[in-house]
């Protein structure tokens, strides 16, 4: 029986027009896709030279009679859609009927397929869209596409590719993307003739995330399960605050398990770590949103990867509240306000303050403290003190917005250039247990404790390192972790250069490795944390840049890790001695990763605060 029509024109010319063919990665896209809206529950991925030489997905699906097979390499040939309305809920991963036309046309295709009592399989050879041969062959129930000289005829787009490297990274990348997405289905994924991926079907989530990840990356993570099922179900996991990320790569987002990239769940869900993760980091989640299918339109982007939602502000607001909810069952956060069910007047006026809503941002006042803390010890130091309190009662006001808006306050306080600063900086006290403050000729400076102790690590790291003079530790007890494949691919590249900070790595077997020794003053326990920011850091994308860039990141990141974290008490010379060393880098006012180390309250500002002037 047949089942694909040629979309007419009116139905075909409301289909977001454009390019799939990017790279192997789209092309893998397209073809798994498939496989997934035919049923299979066994798919293949060979991949030979990073995809360009050989790109070959094989599956148990439903397979395709012969003049299905034909008719499915027409451009706007579907079996998923038929009228317009049908583009309202899309229930399946493709509709657009063009991936096959356009594979075809710019590389050399074979198809063979099969279904369920069929005497024979088919077998189409197509080359730069021109059919070449269609004959009987065999095949069990299902479909094996093979792709061969991607862009072939088109020595253009031949050249744009990537390195080997690179596209393969983008390919484990995407099949480790529909793995996580379809538990229920046994992937493999083959690259060069070995093995990187295979998995049994898996009962659910946490097993598939535990055959691709392994145990260690499981073990931190929270659950998550929340939302509202008339517009937006959420569930999967997230990491605890303490698992640290410097890029968004380890957030995977589906929607109806599509995968999909868009930047206002990114948003919601950096909002949901509000005040427990510092600005630029991220965590990493696996977060599935599921929405009936006409609350949501796919027929946005040609590559089907960005989607928008009847009510966006809604799904935001469901993605935070979820996710702090998973926070706050394991207490990172305080618990939140119940949802207001009846909307009563004190519920309302509960809800204005509640940890839900976003609260502008004040670099240097993170936010009170969930509960009341013990009485401080008395510092001694009674200007510090006033200080924060007064800092503190300003930004409540500020909040309730009953002074100017926020943005004055941060222009009061601002970033120090090198220029500026003298050697005459004297600490009085700290703000929070993470800013000190001091004064200098120009007024009064606070100074981020953790980047300015990042900066005077970088700069000694990159000095040993250019001396070759670095010093290791060995670990008492070996630590081990699980790569992904992603990480994986890029694991053997990084260890040559990680190996001249003092670092020692073994590779166990399969994607297990074990760290021996880590730099002199890394704390033992944060050298998991680092590396993984570091292979996430330098995926194969960055592969490329000067080993310097490397080196500088490699340097970034383990200032990071070794240096004062943030609420933590400093004694007065620790401060006179932070400050002396900081003043001796080669960028004082700038941390490595380019944000500021100090702000100044200038006095001239402080006078005309004070209507003195
Ligand atoms: P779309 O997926 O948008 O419909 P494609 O060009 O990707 O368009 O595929 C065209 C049609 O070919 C599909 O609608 C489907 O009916 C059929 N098809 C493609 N791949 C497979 C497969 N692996 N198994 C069964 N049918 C397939
Ligand atoms: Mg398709």
């Amino acid at each position: 029986m047949s089942k694909i029509r040629v979309l007419a024109d009116h139905v075909a010319n409301q289909i977001a027009a454009g390019e799939v063919v990017e790279r192997p990665a789209s092309v893998a896209k397209e073809l798994v896709e498939n496989s997934i809206d035919a049923g299979a529950t066994r798919i293949t991925i060979e991949i030979e030279a990073g995809g360009r030489r050989l790109l070959k997905v094989s599956d148990d699906g439903e397979g395709m009679v012969r003049d299905d097979a034909i008719l499915a390499f027409e451009r706007h040939a579907t079996s998923k859609i038929r009228e317009t309305d049908d583009l309202n809920a899309i229930g399946t991963l493709g509709f657009r009927g063009e991936a096959l036309a356009s594979i075809a046309s710019v590389a050399k295709v074979e198809l063979t397929t099969c279904v369920e009592g069929a005497n024979a399989a088919t077998r189409i050879t197509i080359d730069g869209g021109r059919m070449r041969d269609v004959k009987d062959a065999a095949h069990p129930r299902g479909t094996t596409l093979i792709v061969r000289d991607l862009f072939f005829n088109i020595p253009a787009r031949r050249k744009f590719l990537r390195s080997e490297a690179t596209e393969t990274y983008h390919l484990t990348n995407l099949v480790t993307h529909y793995a996580l997405a379809h538990p229920e289905i046994a992937f493999t994924f083959v690259n060069n003739g070995r093995e990187v991926v295979r998995t049994a079907p898996a009962r659910d989530l946490r097993e598939r995330a535990y055959q691709m990840f392994g145990e260690e990356f499981l073990k931190n993570l929270l659950e998550v399960d929340g939302g509202e099922p008339l517009f937006a179900r959420v569930s999967g996991f997230v990491s605890a605050p303490r698992d640290r990320r410097t890029s968004r790569d380890s957030q995977y987002l589906f929607v109806n398990r599509r995968f999909v990239r868009d930047r206002m769940i990114g948003r919601a869900l950096t909002e949901a770590y509000r005040s427990i993760l510092p600005h630029g980091v991220y965590p990493a989640a696996l977060l599935f949103i599921e929405t009936p299918l006409e609350e949501v339109d796919v027929n946005v982007h040609p590559a089907k990867t960005e989607v928008r939602f009847r009510r966006q502000a809604a799904v935001a607001d469901a993605v935070r509240e979820s996710v702090r909810a998973a926070l706050a069952s394991a207490s990172y956060v305080p618990p939140p306000e119940p949802p207001p069910q009846i909307p009563s007047p004190v519920m309302t006026a509960t809800a204005a303050v509640s940890s839900i809503t976003p609260q502008p941002r004040i670099e240097f006042i993170p936010p009170p403290p969930p509960a009341p803390r013990p009485p401080a010890e008395p510092s001694g130091d009674e200007i510090a003190r006033d200080l924060e309190i007064m800092l503190r009662s300003a930004s409540e006001s500020v909040k309730s917005a009953a002074l100017p808006p926020l943005n004055s306050a941060e222009k009061i306080a601002r970033e120090v250039t090198p220029e500026s600063l003298s050697t005459n900086i004297r600490p009085l006290g700290q703000l929070d247990e993470s800013f000190i403050i001091a004064t200098d000729d120009q007024g009064l400076l606070l100074i981020d404790q953790h980047v300015a102790h990042e900066r005077v690590l970088f700069d000694k790291y990159r000095a040993l390192e250019a001396e070759r003079r670095t010093d290791s530790q060995q670990m008492l007890v070996p630590e081990t972790f699980d790569l992904t494949p992603a990480q994986a691919a890029v694991f053997d590249d990084l260890v040559p250069e990680l190996e001249k900070y003092g670092f020692e790595l073994m590779r166990l077997s399969g994607r297990t490795v074990a760290i021996r020794a880590v730099p002199a003053d890394l704390p033992g326990s944060e050298a998991r944390n680092m590396l993984f920011e570091l292979l996430e850091t330098v995926d194969a994308e960055k592969k490329t840049t000067a080993p310097e860039t490397m080196r500088d990141e490699i340097a970034a990141s383990l200032a990071c890790h070794a240096a004062i974290k943030v609420n933590m008490p400093l004694a007065p010379e620790k401060m006179r001695w932070l400050i002396d060393r900081l003043l001796e880098t080669s960028s004082p006012t700038t941390c490595p990763h380019g944000r500021p180390v100090i702000l100044r309250l200038s006095t001239r500002d402080i006078l005309k605060g004070f209507h003195r002037i």
